[in-house]
């Protein structure tokens, strides 16, 4: 069971979100600009880390934000979560690796 702290409701069940993606990718900066494969590299291609991993999770049955999470992949552990515009340490941890 992973305990996802919602930055509106606390702490909560993951069973009360969904998850709604990974929080890594960056759109490109200029659309009309961007190649082919700018877009298939955005829309399509994921990385499936073991460890720190940042991602979205939707607040589905509660408050229905959504919510930043670095999460580990391996142990589930929630190192830290706040709103969508929020940096989170997750830079510091891939150079930490
Ligand atoms: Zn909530």
């Amino acid at each position: 069971m992973i305990r996802i702290p919602c930055p509106y409701c606390g702490p909560r069940d993951h069973d009360e979100f969904s998850y709604a993606g990974d929080a890594t990718k960056v759109r490109p900066a200029d659309p009309a600009a961007a190649t082919p494969e700018d877009w298939h590299r955005y829309v399509y291609l994921r990385d499936n880390p073991r460890g720190a991993h940042l991602e979205y999770w939707h607040h589905v049955q509660g408050c229905r934000a959504y919510v930043k999470v670095l999460r580990d992949t391996a142990t589930h552990e929630v190192l830290a979560a706040g709103l969508p515009s929020d940096d989170l340490p997750f830079e510091d941890l891939e150079a930490g690796r």
